[in-house]
């Protein structure tokens, strides 16, 4: 890990803000903590201010120096939306924020926004399986070509893809997930935001990273040169897997046409999810960093058991190979997504999966609780057996999500389970 970088003076970091950032108690009775503002719709207190409100909200008019959009109706504000978005956008060092109720809900919100009809999307895989029939079976409906290039294999490789000249010239995003699910390899943000620029032939190549994985806290893709990144909050952000919910950051120009499109298509988070969600944020520091030391206690015990026969860890990565560059780069930990082969295929993988007792077989990732699960026929279960042997998934893996509990509790439960 590398050391805290000083905070410029007067700021101070985001795990000592996220407590207290965005909230003024003079305007709730002084109440310490954020209410749930469990309403639909806000007074307003003259006619007059009601008609300046929605001049600013369908932007017939610009905003004047010290004017905030006035609170309207729930879909498109809320005071627990509004600060927690100010919040989110501390971690990533984002000009704005966007959330939604899902994942699912930021990406499709994102993506319909921002490609048309005739577009390439050029996107990075293995990806989420929510996204990956997104791409191919509704963007597709809508005239969107999604081109998919191997994770993991160089630039080159997205390049390679996209070599025929009608594709080339259509590419309007370039949208990735790194590190990959379940296979932890890693695409270059920089090289992506670079072969942006080079396929921009008079107009704008955006590059979207899904930081699911190792985000807020290990990788900030906007520093590297991404236009947007997308969470799943319903993972580390939320953290305690009792919330299904997304968010979506980047520049002001950008986020203000996707929360133009949240507010038509509704896609935003209710107050009660978006109060959750404050909660969670001000222990994400701690869940996160106490996730990622558990998961090198695990990953270190897989390496050296004889019925594991391969360990997919970012913290094993070799000094020297490709991947380790990409990985010093943009990511300042190793996060705490481990998967290995276990000797022996299907049958030694259910086995080991069955004998668990501490952690739960069961998909998703990022909460409090580990868990396990088998990609083959599980999170990918959709993706053609070719196509998943392509992409490293075979029938002998198994991922698992460190939580916070005793490393040596989960190693017993991985010991026991493996003999
Ligand atoms: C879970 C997940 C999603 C989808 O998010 P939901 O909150 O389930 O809609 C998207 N991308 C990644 C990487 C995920 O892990």
């Amino acid at each position: 890990m590398r050391k805290p970088k000083k905070a410029p003076a007067g700021a101070f970091s985001p795990e000592s803000l996220m407590m207290s950032y965005g909230y003024k108690p003079e305007l709730s009775e002084g109440a310490l903590k954020c209410p749930i503002f469990q309403t639909s719709t806000f007074v307003f207190r003259n006619a007059r201010e009601g008609k300046a409100f929605f001049e600013l909200a369908y932007g017939l008019r610009e905003r004047g120096p010290s004017e905030a959009l006035g609170l309207i109706y729930s879909r498109l504000n809320n005071p627990d939306l509004e600060i927690l978005e100010e919040r989110l956008k501390l971690w990533d060092g984002a000009q704005a924020c966007a959330v939604f109720e899902s994942g699912m809900a930021a990406i499709s919100t994102a993506l319909l926004e921002m490609l048309k009809p005739g577009d390439v999307l050029l996107y990075s895989e293995p990806l989420y399986g929510g996204t990956d029939y997104f791409f191919r079976h509704v963007l597709s409906r809508f005239g969107i070509t999604a081109v998919g290039f191997p994770a993991g294999k160089g630039i080159a490789a997205a390049e390679a893809a996209i070599a025929s000249p009608d594709l080339k010239e259509r590419v309007a995003m370039i949208y990735v997930e790194t590190p990959a699910n379940p296979t932890n390899a890693l695409v270059d943000i920089q090289a992506c935001a670079r072969l942006a620029k080079r396929l921009s032939n008079g107009r704008r190549v955006y590059v979207a990273i899904d930081n699911t994985f190792l985000g807020p806290l290990w990788q900030h893709p906007l520093k590297h040169g991404a236009d947007l990144v997308i969470y799943s909050a319903t993972k580390f952000i939320g953290g305690h897997s009792d919330v299904i919910a997304g968010a979506c950051l980047g520049g002001e120009d950008v986020i203000r046409r996707v929360r133009t499109l949240r507010t038509f298509l509704g896609t935003m988070t209710g107050p009660w999810t978006g109060w959750l969600l404050m909660r969670s944020l001000e222990t994400l520091k701690l869940r996160m960093t106490c996730q990622m030391k558990n998961a090198r206690y695990v990953a270190d015990y897989l390496k050296g058991h004889p019925k594991v026969e391969r360990v997919y860890y970012l913290g094993h990565l070799k000094p020297g190979t490709p991947d380790y560059a990409i990985y010093r780069k943009q990511c300042s930990a190793a996060g705490s997504v481990v998967s290995f082969d276990v000797r022996g295929g299907e049958t030694a993988a259910f086995r080991f999966l069955d004998r668990l007792e501490l952690i739960k077989l069961a998909v998703s990732l990022g909460g409090t609780e580990s868990l396990a699960e088998h990609p083959a026929t599980m999170t990918h279960a959709d993706v053609a057996r070719a196509e998943q042997l392509r992409m490293g998934i075979s029938d002998k893996m198994v991922r698992l999500s460190i939580g916070v509990e005793n490393p040596q509790d989960l190693i017993a439960d991985l010991r026991q389970a493996l003999r």
